[in-house]
């Protein structure tokens, strides 16, 4: 057996009593990791003799203390503090380790810092679990019966952790983590045993082009949030103005909040309706092919170009080729990605004549001066994708 660990995140819609509960724990979770901050930057400033006669105090230390207080802890689990506790000394680590990609760790703003605390399932209490008469409802210590948007996509899973957080349009979500056995993850649609193979090209109008010939656009409705967003965006900025003029912070002003949180939401659209399309398209190619071969992203080569930058940036190929890869794995397929130099849409899929005349991105249908060949140019590329790769297995 070979398990994974995997999660599902997904909406909740806690009701009054539990949100201020889980609002609490927020607050608990940042004041908790403020204060183990603040106790290094006291130490920092100390001489040896002094921090030698100093105390530190851990979590539990300082939970005793604000316990002491009035009692305003009794809603949150002692866990969600715990784990602020070791999140903030892996920060330090990975800090040490990687000084160029992780930033040192500092106070976490009431306002601008993420809200989230996460909870680890205790085995013996088994204190999270879903309810056996509604796979819509999951128990949370402290919360209760917490209401989920889905039911959770998984079978004969262990739970083992869940992370609640809020976005930034002031709705509730949930990370589920689960260890479960590769097979028995749920696919459906699943092909047991294909014989096809498929190379893909991450295409520059439609989304991708796969190596029979299939164009796969983006979901029509993105386009149509993409030019909501674009508007709102203007007004927003007009707003920005319009306080900056005035002499008045961003914070107090009333328009501009309104209409920052208006952007948000459609941000968050947005990428549910991406996510949704990419897990839905990587699904059916991974569920279909036996062996799957992309071009390997070389996003910074092509953001060089201006024109091309907004369509990468939007198009999440990263997290496309990403999600091929994992769910590859989970299926044992074979996944390739080959080489970003290969000439993958100069090169003749008929002949192998490599020819300069598609370097022109406009250029969508050519014929090969060597063997007179007509090609669409990206089902070309993608066959070519699909022949290299094969080499390489
Ligand atoms: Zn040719």
């Amino acid at each position: 057996m070979s398990l994974i660990l995997t999660a599902h995140k997904m909406r909740i819609y806690p009701n009054n009593e539990q949100i201020s509960i889980i609002e609490t724990t927020f607050g608990a979770a940042r004041r908790m990791f403020n204060s183990l901050h603040a106790q290094f930057e006291e130490r920092s400033k100390m001489s040896t003799v002094e921090r030698e006669n100093h105390i530190y105090k851990n979590y539990t230390a300082l939970k005793n203390e604000w316990d002491n207080e009035n009692n305003w802890l009794e809603n949150v689990a002692s866990q969600a503090l715990a784990n602020v506790s070791l999140n903030y000394n892996k920060a330090w680590s990975n800090y040490k380790k990687n000084k160029k990609h992780y930033k040192i760790p500092t106070f976490k703003s009431k306002h601008i810092a993420r809200k989230s605390y996460s909870l680890n399932r205790n085995n013996v209490k088994n204190d999270i679990y879903i309810s056996k008469e509604n796979n819509k409802l999951l128990k949370v210590p402290k919360l209760g019966f917490v209401r989920l948007s889905q039911k959770l996509r998984y079978k004969n899973y262990n739970l083992k952790k869940i992370t609640i957080s809020k976005s930034t349009t002031n709705n509730y979500y949930i990370s589920i983590l689960v260890a479960i056995d590769k097979k028995s993850l749920n696919h459906k649609g699943l092909k047991i045993k294909s014989n096809d193979k498929v190379g893909l090209d991450l295409g520059l109008i439609d989304y991708i082009v796969d190596s029979n010939g299939n164009k796969i656009n983006n979901p029509k409705y993105l386009k149509k949030f993409e030019v909501k967003l674009a508007k709102e965006q203007k007004i927003l900025s007009r707003r920005y103005e319009q306080a900056k003029k005035d002499g008045r912070l961003l914070s107090e002003s009333k328009n501009y909040q309104k209409q920052r949180l208006k952007v948000a939401k459609i941000h968050e659209k947005i990428r549910n309706v991406r996510n949704d399309f990419l897990h839905k398209l990587t699904n059916t190619i991974t569920n279909e092919s036996q062996v799957v071969i992309v071009e390997s992203l070389n996003v910074k080569g092509m953001m060089k170009n201006r024109n091309l930058s907004k369509h990468i940036s939007d198009a999440s190929w990263g997290e496309f080729v990403n999600q091929l890869e994992y769910k590859s794995e989970r299926k044992e397929r074979t996944f390739v990605k080959i080489d970003t130099f290969f000439p993958s849409s100069k090169m003749c899929s008929d002949c192998k004549e490599i020819h300069e005349l598609t370097n022109d991105l406009s250029v969508r249908e050519w014929q090969c001066p060597s063997c007179n060949s007509i090609h669409d140019r990206d089902v070309n590329a993608a066959i070519n994708i699909l022949n290299e790769g094969l080499t390489l297995i």
